[in-house]
């Protein structure tokens, strides 16, 4: 009896919190609309060697990725969850198009051309052709913005672009950011957006380069893309997912 009084208490605060916390704390994911019915072949196609020497630890990112995404979907849920890979040397694919690589349903294609706009990656499915490319940024242009006192008003204010080569980390996280598109999730969002949001998911809208920080796949994301496809991952029935979903511990919830 006595028992019973301390343990009921108890059990009512802790409902009380969690409902609290849900009112609240309203994250959740966008989804793409696409998605794979089938196990996905991911074709890495490396830079040209003269513009981009890492292009061998890009391969081995890219690879490892993938790799990556397959082994925490796999721990998750006993499904068909692999990725393929295939990769082409430049000399093997730069003279080629898609229209070549018809066993590819996804592209991993290295830009070193620095971005203007701050761009790590982008993701576009050719609905079409039936296939996702996925570029990625190897160096990023940075726009600095220098006052220098004491000079013709005209020469007051100069804008300089520095042209830098993104370290393999931040790439990695990219690819990994660029491979959950593929997969059917678009961008992860907090409301309210509190400081450790980048953190709680791969699929945050950017990510700060030039840190050392190595981001992982989360479990809000595999939770995400488990919910997209079912447990029986790739080739398993699945049922549509509205446009947002949001992103509750059990990831069961649109
Ligand atoms: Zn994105």
């Amino acid at each position: 009896m006595r028992l019973a009084l301390i343990v009921i208490p108890i059990l009512f605060l802790i409902l009380i919190t969690s409902s609290v916390q849900s009112a609240f704390a309203f994250d959740y994911f966008k989804t793409m609309g696409t998605m794979y019915s089938t196990n996905p072949v991911y074709c890495i196609m490396e830079p040209d060697p003269e513009v981009e020497p890492r292009y061998e630890y890009l391969r081995e990112i890219a690879i490892n990725s993938l790799a990556e995404w397959q082994y925490k979907l796999e721990k998750k849920t006993n499904g068909y969850w692999n990725l393929y890979h295939q990769s082409y040397s430049f000399e093997q694919h730069s003279t080629r198009t898609t229209e070549d690589f018809k066993q590819c349903n996804a592209f991993i294609n290295f830009i070193s051309e620095p971005s203007k706009d701050g761009t790590l990656g982008s993701a576009s499915a050719n609905l079409e052709q039936d296939y996702y490319w996925l570029e990625i940024q190897t160096q990023i242009s940075h726009r600095k913005i220098s006052i220098n006192l004491g000079e013709a008003w005209e020469n007051r204010v100069s804008n300089m672009v520095i042209d830098e080569t993104l370290p393999l980390y931040d790439i990695r996280n990219t690819i990994l950011h660029e491979i959950g598109h593929s997969l059917g999730v678009e961008h992860f969002y907090c409301m309210p957006m509190t400081e450790n949001c980048i953190d709680k998911s791969i699929m945050f809208g950017s990510i700060s380069t030039f840190k050392g920080i190595i981001k992982p796949v989360t479990e809000l994301d595999i939770n995400m893309v488990v919910r997209i496809y079912g447990d029986d991952g790739f080739l398993g029935y699945h049922t549509p997912v509205s446009l947002y979903c949001l992103a509750l511990p059990s990831g069961r919830v649109c």
